[in-house]
């Protein structure tokens, strides 16, 4: 019941909003992916480009000039962290450019264009006001979703055989092989159980596997060190008592739901209209087989998310409201010669489709492509042993020195990757791509070399376009 109050309440709080805003149409865009998949630098970039829109020919809106002006005002959300635009963007482009701090938390920012209608709409009326609510959040906290109809004994036991199948949960294992979960709480036994239990969460995703959840574990913000994160998986004893350990686990696991999971999809999740989920696919693919793996059930895990079923409490959190668009982006694509760009979208193409298939998934409009936020290198043609090869170009992150590179080979058939043991190739991308660390250097275009992004533009046409005619 309070769900459905709930959403009544947010429903008329939303039409509120169109109807104090009738002139001034609101676009809530989310931005996700897991950490490190680029979200930081996509959010930067996009609205750089968006406020300057000389490079970006494939929005049409501002191929057009219907984009009279954009420009940042105060979010509407009170409570939540603004995204640090300016701290970000001097760090991208300063006189010694660094990428940004990463995403941590959620965050949000209003960008507003001024935008003057085309057809027969423009005849008639002036320019008005869009106003772009982009919201950054973990996709960690996406996947948490999986536990909402979980209950503690069956997450610990797919946890803990997902765990036994992965080299990274050794010590964790091994500190449970010496736990009694029946036994009476004991906190410092229960920090120990967490503690090791969040470092191989780490390890795993270090380690490029997607699937890696209490989300909350890996980005705790304030909440570290609470008893809402001082959990871990255990196997079920025969019986135990309200004070055991094993009790006191499932406790702080349901409170972790309705504290941490629920409220987030209630106060975030739910008002989004439209969405980007960014993946590192290139570091999934370079990372092998397992890491693929992973990536494809985090997909259609994420896609499940905009699709609840009938029953379950997300569907009636949403009452009806749905995501419109949802774009599956593989981010870094500067990384590849663009000879190799169709093959990477192959991949996100066919990872989107099985996603869709194994999520039962029909309703908002998706997409699936590879793009690069920011440039970070140059093509060029090499000669080696006789043979020509397509390489990147680019400054190190570490060195400072400019270097080429060819990271390897993609799939031309996406489904060798997606069935590793098919034809015998379980490595791609396994040529330079574990040394490619390129600095965000302001790279010197030549003409026909096109803008400091990839595809940013077109990203930007599928998620607002329709909006800005
Ligand atoms: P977040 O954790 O999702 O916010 O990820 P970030 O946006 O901080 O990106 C993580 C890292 O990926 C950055 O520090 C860069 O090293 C790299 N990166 C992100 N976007 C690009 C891109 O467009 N090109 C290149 N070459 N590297 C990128």
């Amino acid at each position: 019941l309070y769900d459905i109050v709930d959403g009544i309440g947010r429903t008329v709080e939303g039409a509120t909003q169109t109807v104090t805003g009738t002139f001034e149409p609101t676009i809530r865009l989310g931005v996700t992916g897991l950490s490190r998949a680029g979200k930081t630098v996509f959010i930067t970039s996009l609205v750089a480009n968006l406020m300057d829109r000389a490079r970006m020919g494939q929005l049409q809106a501002a191929a057009t000039g219907s984009i009279q002006m954009a420009y940042l005002q105060p979010q509407p959300d009170d409570t939540i962290p603004r995204f640090d635009f300016e701290t970000h963007l001097a760090a991208m482009t300063g006189p010694s450019p660094t990428w940004p701090n990463s995403t941590r938390t959620i965050s949000e920012l209003r960008l507003s264009l001024r935008v003057q209608p085309t057809g027969l709409l423009g005849a008639f009326s002036g320019p008005r006001t869009v106003h772009l609510d982009i919201i950054d959040y973990p996709g960690e906290w996406l996947l948490d979703l999986g536990l909402m109809d979980k209950s503690f004994a069956e997450w610990s036991k797919e946890s803990l055989t997902r765990a036994e199948a992965r080299a990274p949960a050794t010590d964790y294992l091994a500190l449970l092989s010496q736990t009694d979960p029946a036994a009476a709480l004991d906190e410092p036994c229960a920090q120990r159980l967490a503690a090791a239990y969040t470092t191989y969460l780490r390890q795993s995703r270090e380690a490029g596997l997607s699937d890696c959840t209490p989300g909350r574990f890996l980005l705790p913000g304030d909440l570290d060190g609470s008893p809402v994160l001082t959990f871990a998986p255990l196997p079920a004893p025969d019986t135990s008592t309200r004070k055991s350990l094993y009790r006191e686990f499932d406790r702080r696991y349901e409170a972790y739901k309705s504290r941490i999971v629920k409220p987030f999809f209630r106060d975030h999740f739910a008002r989004l209209d439209r969405q980007i989920v960014l993946i590192d696919a290139l570091g999934a693919i370079h990372a092998g087989p397992q890491a693929v793996e992973d990536m494809r059930g985090a997909m259609a895990s994420i896609l499940a998310a905009f699709r609840p079923g009938q029953n379950s409490w997300l569907s009636k959190l949403l009452f009806g409201k749905r995501v419109e668009k949802i774009l599956f982006a593989a981010t870094k694509a500067d990384h590849l010669h663009h000879s190799q760009h169709p093959r990477l979208t192959a991949v996100m193409e066919a990872l989107l489709r099985e996603a869709k298939d194994r999520a039962d998934f029909a309703g908002a409009k998706t997409h699936a492509m590879s793009l690069a936020a920011l440039r970070a290198t140059v093509e060029d043609r090499m000669d080696h042993e006789g043979t020509p090869l397509d390489v990147v170009r680019g400054r190190l992150l570490d060195t400072g020195k400019q270097a080429a590179f060819y990271p390897g080979e993609l799939p031309a058939d996406p489904s060798h990757l997606l069935t590793p043991a098919r034809d015998g190739q379980t490595a791609w991308l396994d040529g330079d791509y574990a040394i490619m660390r390129f600095a965000p250097a302001a790279i010197e275009l030549k003409p026909g070399e096109g803008p400091p992004h990839i595809r940013l533009d077109k990203a930007a046409e599928f998620l607002i376009g329709d909006r800005l005619r």
